[in-house]
């Protein structure tokens, strides 16, 4: 079974790039053009530079003690919450700019739901001096107002989507109608594994450095370069294809995706694609995604922002349906509870997005010598406020 995009740019079934007309240049400039470009020496020395001293990786690979005690089994954390903006997103942001700037783009667009994308783009545009647009929901600039304060602060035109539910996708059609009007002079960053081809294939490369980091890691510290199980949540499928790209050929080591099941598979408020979603097209590609019966796009509700999301990246709709990885959902009240305990014995609170990846230790059972690894994809200090409100 082949886990990598195909020449079409299709995962299995998946994928592929439905766009407009007029995309139709950009997205053939960078489908011709990444690789060459991303595996020049050039652009590897200064990304590699760059995720060094600025990013700050490697990210250490922790041994949680008092959770493996727990949980009677050996745990290990990927800190991606220690890099700089909090988050892994910025893994991707780099190497975007960074092609960007080879393929002479003055302009970057991003689109952002919660914000932490935004802030990610911004940051990497306000270090490279370019200018930085980012599409965002009316509705969520009110909900996540210290996440816009911070790209303004970096010098970003943050600008209101304020069509339909004012909302992600709101914002995302928004910086596609601007890119389709400034086609020659604009790069836009996706900030997941979604999108056309090939788009969900160059953010997995650019989070690839997570997972070839855990291989060495791992090797240090028990003799054996792959885990046995390897943890993630996802909204679009970023932090976890990350985590789990230089595993996929590897069958013994078990790929485990948490979905957002928001208050409850049935209830209407859920974010649980694999289980709620069907076959359709959802921003440029063919996926999973909810959907009513006439294919009209289902608002998808969790309480993290991050995996508010309707879909899927198509990399895992094709690992969901060749059942290489298993997708479990997690509800708000088990992921919240997930992120105290964490807190609480590790002294380490996770974004909320992440801490559904927590939540679904207690659903397993594993043996003692079983090697897991939890993808801490970031920091929960934006989540203060809704930890502290939550009625637990
Ligand atoms: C954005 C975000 C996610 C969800 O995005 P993916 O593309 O699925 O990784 C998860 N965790 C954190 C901390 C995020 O900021």
């Amino acid at each position: 079974m082949n886990f990598q995009v195909n020449e079409q740019g299709y995962y299995g079934e998946f994928g592929g790039a439905f766009i407009p007309e007029m995309l139709h240049p950009n997205i053939e400039e960078l489908r011709t053009r990444y690789l060459e470009i991303i595996y020049a020496p050039d652009f590897q020395a200064e990304m590699k530079h760059l995720l060094r001293d600025y990013v700050g990786r490697p990210t250490p690979l922790y041994f949680a003690s008092r959770l493996s005690e727990l949980h009677n089994t050996q745990i290990y954390l990927k800190r991606e919450d220690l890099c700089h903006t909090g988050a892994h997103k910025i893994n991707n942001t780099v190497g975007q700019i960074l092609l960007a700037k080879k393929l002479g783009k003055q302009k970057i667009i991003a689109e952002t739901g919660a914000g932490q994308h935004g802030v990610a783009t911004a940051t990497v545009c306000a270090l490279m001096g370019i200018e930085c647009i980012i599409y965002m929901g009316e509705h969520d600039i009110h909900r996540q107002k210290p996440n816009v304060e911070r790209m303004k602060m970096l010098g970003a035109t943050v600008v209101p989507a304020t069509s339909g539910s004012k909302t992600l996708k709101d914002a995302t059609n928004e910086a596609m109608r601007h890119w389709i009007n400034h086609p020659q002079d604009t790069h836009y960053i996706i900030g997941s594994v979604v999108g056309p081809h090939p788009y969900p294939d160059m953010v997995a490369r650019f989070h690839a450095i997570i997972s070839e980091e855990m291989k060495v890691q791992l090797l240090e510290k028990t003799g054996r370069d792959y885990p046995d199980y390897v943890f993630a949540c996802v909204g679009g499928g970023s932090n976890a294809m990350g985590a789990f790209y230089h595993f996929l050929d590897n069958p013994e080591v078990q790929l485990i995706g948490a979905e957002a099941e928001g208050l409850g598979i049935s209830s209407g408020k859920s974010a649980a694609t694999t289980q709620l979603g069907r076959s359709g097209i959802l921003h440029g590609s063919k996926t999973l995604l909810m959907q009513t019966d006439d294919g009209q796009v289902v608002e998808p509700y969790s309480i993290s922002a991050g995996l508010d999301y309707p879909g899927i990246g198509p990399a895992h709709a094709h690992l969901f349906a060749s059942k290489r990885a298993q997708f479990l959902s997690v509800t708000d009240d088990e992921a919240m509870r997930a992120g105290l305990l964490l807190s609480r014995m590790e002294g380490i609170i996770p974004a909320i997005e992440t801490a559904h990846a927590f939540a679904l230790l207690p659903k397993m059972t594993f043996k003692p010598s079983d090697v897991i690894v939890v993808n801490l994809s970031g920091r929960g200090d934006k989540d203060l406020d809704t930890y502290i409100k939550y009625e637990w």
